[in-house]
């Protein structure tokens, strides 16, 4: 009889019984990229410049210099990236353990479809919380808005900045109350495509990451997972000083 966890794991992988789900968008050239407006300074997105590529400077190699913002594509927030957690941890410094955990998927694709303002609630929350019981310990709630079909087009994607997102009472909650350790969306920032006029502006960054907590932003295919009892493993880079990363982000289902 086996009881080593590990190899019970290697068998349901091996045997089908646990699937693999790629939450990572591709990164590239034509990423997407947030646009914000005069007078703040935007992040370049993804450009690569040649090194090499198996000719007279190398040979028999090929590689690349990635210039890349820290908050391109799907990517990792870490609390230093907002005011509120300046005191907080930096990519390098987040224990991997926070970093695989249960999701819980809230699922706003319709109501994101009919209405590209939608904002989650806290009452959402607490309606999903009926249904499938408290937002898991160390995990992460992923708000799914179908904004993922949206990802290979800057200005579908964008939206001209209206993009759903929670309200500030509900980042309020996921911040203080829920025993999560952050939260993920398929939009191009944790917060609602117009929290810049919420109180306070940007809620979910500023409490969230306030309270020591991350944030994932441009997820894919979460579609493809239950509303509670899927593994999630967030794979940033361990970048000393990093306010962000972008990630490689998987689901066990
Ligand atoms: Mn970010």
């Amino acid at each position: 009889m086996d009881t080593d966890p590990i190899s019970d794991l290697a068998a349901a992988l091996a045997g089908g019984g646990v699937r693999i789900v790629d939450l990572t968008q591709p990164l590239s050239e034509g990423t997407p990229v947030l646009q914000l407006p005069p007078p703040f300074a935007n992040t370049p997105g993804l450009t690569r410049e040649l090194i090499s590529e198996y000719d007279d400077k190398g040979p028999a190699w090929a590689w690349y210099t990635l210039t890349v913002g820290e908050h391109v594509g799907t990517h990792f927030d870490a609390p230093i990236h907002w005011i509120t957690g300046r005191d907080g941890e930096d990519v390098a410094s987040v224990p991997p353990e926070r970093l695989i955990g249960p999701a819980a998927v809230i699922d706003k694709s319709a109501e994101s479809a009919a209405d590209p303002d939608y904002l989650l609630t806290l009452a959402d929350i607490k309606a999903f919380e009926a249904e499938h019981g408290a937002l898991p310990a160390g995990g992460w709630l992923l708000l799914r808005t179908g904004w993922d079909a949206r990802a290979h087009d800057q200005d579908e994607f964008l939206n001209g900045g209206r993009t759903p997102g929670p309200d500030v009472e509900a980042a309020r909650y996921l911040a203080e109350e829920a025993q999560i350790v952050g939260v993920g969306v398929e939009t191009v920032g944790t917060d609602a495509g117009a929290a810049h006029s919420f109180d306070p502006p940007f809620p979910v960054h500023n409490f969230l990451l306030g309270a020591g907590k991350y944030g994932l932003t441009q997820l894919a295919n979460l579609a493809q997972l239950p509303p509670t009892g899927a593994l999630i493993v967030v794979a940033p880079l361990k970048l000393v000083r990093g306010t962000g990363s972008p990630s490689r982000v998987f689901a066990l289902t």
